[in-house]
């Protein structure tokens, strides 16, 4: 282990290399696909996974720490095509320190609706409420590009998540955990959603339902 010793941002590396398994384990996307960062906000730098690398075979010095502006400060590999999305999304944001993005196969399927592009995901299940109120759907744009981190910043404003069209998910949140919680929930919630309208007409909740639910979350689980 002496090797890792003086790396950058070594634990956030290892949540990066640990969480990107569970892309593929709980079945969030797969291949290459997909990517994450943490953000080490006293030092102003973050981890984010490698570009196009067997999430099995990425090791922490694979990982990549870049600075806010997007120079790679330590790392010997490519960063994420998506580097640009993440840290627009950490700019403007104190309450996000953790990047989740997915290609998970309903909320993907969602995004590429006309009905979703037009309103989101509404508030079907009380689950949605980790991400906030309602989730939106920003359009299509080129992956990889600055245009489509800037769309994606602005569709999250005020959550912790937004579809992206014709393209995926994009989660969110104050630690690697809870961000990964966001995306793993939202594609059941998309999976869901899909279901209910094949069987029927989706009952809505209430903007009441969901601040009640949003409330709730903030005091549920295990004091840290
Ligand atoms: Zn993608």
């Amino acid at each position: 282990m002496a090797i890792f010793e003086g790396m950058l941002l070594l634990n956030e590396r290892r949540s990066v290399v640990d969480y990107g398994q569970r892309l593929l384990t709980h079945g969030l996307t797969r291949g290459t696909g997909g990517n994450i960062s943490i953000l080490n906000r006293e030092q102003g730098l973050l981890a984010i996974s490698p570009s196009g690398m067997d999430y099995f075979e990425i090791n922490p010095e694979d990982v990549v720490v870049l600075d806010l502006e997007g120079r790679i400060i330590e790392g010997k590999r490519r960063p994420s095509s998506e580097a640009d999305m993440h840290r627009m999304v950490y700019n403007g944001r104190p309450d996000i320190a953790a990047v989740v993005h997915t290609h998970s196969p309903f909320a993907t399927a969602l995004a590429c609706t006309r009905e979703a592009q037009k309103n989101g995901l509404p508030p079907i299940h009380y689950l949605t409420a980790l991400a906030g109120p309602s989730v939106r759907c920003i359009p299509y744009y080129p992956f990889g590009t600055e245009v489509l981190g800037q769309a994606a910043r602005v569709g999250m404003e005020g959550r912790f998540a937004v579809l992206m069209g014709n393209h995926g998910l994009l989660a969110a949140g104050p630690d690697i955990r809870y961000a990964f919680n966001v995306a793993e929930e939202l594609e059941f919630v998309c999976e869901l959603y899909c279901h209910a309208r094949t069987a029927g007409t989706p009952t809505l909740l209430s903007e009441e339902d969901m601040r009640v639910a949003m409330e709730r979350f903030r005091v549920y689980g295990q004091k840290a």
